[in-house]
């Protein structure tokens, strides 16, 4: 037996075997059961969707022996003829080759005559729009007028090229794209009934290349069976196609995701020995991007074109959403770049690296940074290019400030404390070249910020809290002084973790009498605290008096500020400062023309070290 191609051994013969297109099977065959029948319907959509099959199985219905039905008999004369495509009353046309008016005329030349066999004539014209003006007018008169004994089966890719008098006349069913889960699932369905091995993933990338068109899907099987040797294997398909694999690029994306250069470079590498398309690459990358920004935004309208919905959910948790934007933008713009090079590679390396650098959470290996710093610092500096230098590293620092959208941890809430108020300098200028002197991960402008807030925000208070060291050795707080505010400036130098400390930041001072201390716990902090911790807070604050000291925590409402909120305002207040220091930055203004971007303010925030 010759092998019969699968888009044609598969053709649906009825409409319960026809995939998808429910929307148009659900009219047709209402129609044809209550045998509302009109003389000419037109069916429209992209290749291969099944405009002609759809067409076929109306004629069927239209003249099987045992009568007009949405379900013919396919026993009979009239049903076995039509799917075999010789039955002498259903006249298929091809207007892309028959496009004069001659052969319209002759063709029409016959409507009038009775079917010789069937129920009704029936013309199947495909690729309508191809056909002439004259042969448009020439059908428009029958059209007009149809003998009842006539139906016309219209088939285009089209429709906007017909004429709105043909259109106007036709009842139309617009056939829709296949989604690639069906399609996937329907040769999933075909190959098991061939009993043909395949992999799930094989067929989703065939899908996906079919975009929408079963026939293309169906052929292309065909292909990766010959291909792969009397199966459908995904590592097969995709040399077939010429595609890259989905997974080098979610590869890719987690690399981006963990800002990891090496792992780039090596995924690229990798990439290199398959001798690849890199643009096609950059535009499933691209692609991707797309669908996981819609799976942040928009979870339930994720596109599952790969079958590949946990991937992409996974990577919408792993990149954030401005990092995603990023990306596809400068991919976008990317694409060029790789058409200009004369190294598609390097460009394509220089383009994922490019979207690292900018993204604004990646931080520069330390050792780097260390190495510029050191240099300024030990050459003159007050030379104008060390100027220069801190000016740039300044800028790239600042675009990469690491967003700290979440609340702090209550672990961490006392550390910060301790930076917010410790860190007070009195001379912004020493501040400055200090830091680079010793650490050239610092960031000398969030600094520099951090410094102006603290001065504004408690001036008297500043030099104090420079010191963290024991009341013993500044006399500064006794129990007796103890106050809501110094409460406020004694917090940071308690050497105490943990939910304890969650629990002291969000008390406020009340009273301290023979060695109690009365503290109210902010009723919305309630859930955290138990009596278990008592202890615990009693031992840090003994320390720091250097006395016994025992403690008694009320649920109430904080009346005074504490230290929680001290850092939430100080925080806040901070923020304003540097979204005004950033916006009115030259470099950044330079940037966001650049690339038509806008600044993401809210993920502005200070270099936590
Ligand atoms: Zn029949």
């Amino acid at each position: 037996m010759s092998y019969q191609v699968l888009a044609r051994k598969w053709r649906p013969s009825n409409f319960s075997q026809v995939a998808g297109q429910a929307h148009v099977l659900k009219s047709l065959i209402n129609a044809l059961d209550n045998e509302r029948l009109h003389h000419a319907y037109l069916f429209t959509g992209t290749r291969g969707v099944g405009k002609t099959t759809l067409a076929r199985i109306l004629a069927k219905c239209l003249n099987c022996e045992e009568g007009i039905s949405s379900v013919p008999c396919e026993k009979c004369g009239s049903c076995t003829e039509i799917t075999e495509g010789r039955f002498i009353d259903l006249l298929e046309i091809d207007a892309a080759s028959r496009t004069k008016v001659e052969d319209t005329r002759e063709l029409l030349d016959n409507v009038q005559y009775a079917p010789s066999r069937g129920r009704f004539k029936v013309y199947l014209i495909d690729e309508v729009h191809m056909l002439s003006n004259h042969s448009f007018n020439a059908l428009l008169k029958t059209l007009e007028e149809p003998p009842p004994h006539v139906k016309f089966l219209f088939a285009t890719t089209d429709p906007q090229k017909l004429p709105i008098t043909i259109l106007s006349r036709c009842l139309q069913f617009n056939l829709k794209n296949l989604s690639p889960q069906l399609i996937s699932e329907y040769l999933g369905s075909v190959l098991e009934k061939e009993k043909l091995e395949f992999e799930e993933e094989a067929l989703w990338q065939i899908a996906a290349a079919a975009s929408g068109s079963m026939r293309d899907a169906l052929t292309l099987v065909d292909q990766a069976i010959s291909y792969c040797e009397g199966q459908v294997a995904t590592d097969g398909v995709i040399e077939m196609l010429g595609v890259p694999p989905q997974k080098q690029v979610y590869e890719l994306l987690k690399g981006m995701a963990s800002r990891s250069v090496s792992t780039i470079l090596e995924l690229i590498r990798d990439i290199a020995e398959q001798t690849p398309d890199y643009s096609h690459t950059l535009d499933s990358l691209l692609s991707t991007l797309h669908r996981v920004a819609i799976a942040q935004i928009e979870p339930k309208a994720a596109d599952n074109s790969y079958g590949d919905m946990p991937q992409i959910l996974e990577l919408a948790s792993l990149i954030s959403a401005e990092d995603v934007q990023l990306y596809y933008q400068m991919g976008i713009k990317g694409r060029e770049d790789l058409r200009l090079s004369a190294e598609v590679r390097t460009a394509f390396e220089m383009l994922l690296i490019r979207m690292l650098v900018f993204s604004p959470g990646y931080v520069e290996p330390t050792n780097l940074v260390t190495g510029v710093s050191a240099d300024s610092s030990t050459t003159n500096e007050s030379s104008s290019a060390t100027e220069s230098e801190k000016k740039k590293n300044k800028l790239t620092e600042e675009i990469r400030s690491p967003q700290q959208l979440e609340e702090p941890e209550p672990e961490r809430m006392s550390e910060e404390l301790i930076e917010v108020s410790s860190e007070a300098p009195t001379d912004i200028e020493a501040e400055q070249s200090s830091d680079t002197e010793h650490d050239g991960a610092e960031v000398p402008s969030a600094r520099v910020v951090d410094a102006h807030r603290e001065k504004q925000l408690d001036p008297e208070e500043g030099s104090e809290s420079d010191k963290p060291a024991s009341a013993a050795s500044t006399g500064a707080i006794t129990l007796d002084s103890l106050s809501p505010e110094s409460w406020l400036r004694l917090y940071p130098q308690l050497e105490i973790t943990g939910i304890a400390a969650n629990v002291l930041a969000n008390s406020d001072f009340q009273r301290a009498d023979s060695n109690t201390i009365h503290f109210v716990l902010d009723h919305s902090q309630s859930a955290v605290f138990s009596d278990e911790l008592l202890p615990k807070i009693s031992q840090a604050l003994s320390s720091y008096f250097a006395v016994e000291v025992s403690v008694q925590i009320e649920i109430a409402d904080a009346k005074n500020e504490t230290p929680a909120m001290l850092s939430q305002r100080v925080k806040q207040e901070k923020h304003v400062a540097m979204v005004n220091d950033f916006e009115s930055d030259e470099n950044v203004q330079e940037l966001l023309k650049h690339f038509s971007g806008t600044l993401a303010k809210e993920t502005i925030a200070p270099n936590k070290d």
